[in-house]
């Protein structure tokens, strides 16, 4: 009986991932093109340059509601039942129903991969708002990875909330207690640019970008600065793993440019879930406990 109860339960909670996924689709698309126009318009503004003289039709509204998604290839506009996580990828075999264009294959993959993440929270923290801000935080680092991939940006817009979310969330010791928060958030700047200042110096090359300080502030604020070096070790060691594999892949020489931010993102939720026993792991493993 309790089995089939929870069996019930995780399905919802699969499709409410799925739902939250498809929202995530349209973030990671929309939110680097509407902080360009912005971008745009604010330079457009201090330049002093009327908008009929750049070709860009910016007057259209454009946000995270409207328009409504449409074919980037004929312009088809996505219909209420097409909007459907992954059954729909699934019922029109990955094609765009009225021109047959391919879509690609990185919109369900988000979707069952955030589902997946919800039903991780859940299973990890029980049915209660531990699970619920869990599941915030992973979608946050989900659509930052997306973004920083793409546009190799990591946008204020999410960074600098989540940060404070972190910290209001930890006033009432959801994660860890406000002074752990508080220190995590500072330390976790403070450690990244004190690192890139000193590349900077050593090399003459800037070897992170600003958003990936204040990524690692909003992990920090989330977990406590107990779980900052645990974090840095685990998105480095990601990081020269995934350059590995791709050479091995790819046969190139030549390590790629890969903005830094989805190999934080990826030991962060690491850290979220099972962050506690790989700190108590190694606080075994050296001796301390
Ligand atoms: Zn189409």
């Amino acid at each position: 009986m309790l089995a089939e109860y929870s069996f019930l339960v995780m399905l919802w909670v699969l499709l409410f991932g799925l739902a939250v996924g498809s929202f995530l689709n349209v973030v990671i698309y929309r939110l680097p093109i509407m902080l360009e126009k912005s971008w745009f318009s604010d330079c457009r503004e201090l330049l002093d340059i009327h908008p009929a003289e750049t070709e860009d039709k910016s007057n259209q509204t454009f946000n995270l509601i409207v328009p409504r998604s449409a074919c980037p290839s004929c312009g088809h506009a996505i219909t209420a039942w097409e909007n459907i996580p992954l059954i729909s990828y699934l019922v029109l075999r990955g094609r765009c129903s009225e021109c047959a264009h391919p879509i690609s294959i990185r919109y369900p993959l988000t979707e069952a991969f955030t589902g997946v993440m919800a039903v991780l929270s859940v299973w990890v923290f029980g049915f209660g708002y531990q699970a619920l801000a869990a599941f915030v935080l992973c979608s946050a680092l989900i659509a930052m990875s997306l973004i920083d991939l793409q546009h190799k940006l990591l946008p204020d817009n999410i960074t600098l909330p989540l940060l404070w979310l972190g910290l209001l969330l930890n006033s009432f010791a959801l994660f860890t207690d406000l002074q752990s928060a508080v220190w995590g958030a500072a330390l976790g700047y403070g450690v990244f640019w004190l690192v890139f200042q000193l590349f900077k110096l050593l090399t003459g090359k800037e070897g992170m970008g600003y958003g990936d300080f204040k990524l690692l502030a909003a992990l920090g604020a989330w977990l406590g600065w107990q779980y900052l070096a645990q974090i840095i070790l685990l998105s480095s060691m990601i990081a020269l793993v995934a350059a590995v594999l791709y050479l091995l892949i790819t046969r190139q020489s030549q390590f790629p440019k890969i903005p830094y931010g989805p190999f934080l993102s990826c030991a962060g939720g690491i850290a979220l879930f099972y962050g506690a026993q790989i700190n108590h792991a190694y606080l075994a493993w050296a001796g301390l406990l």
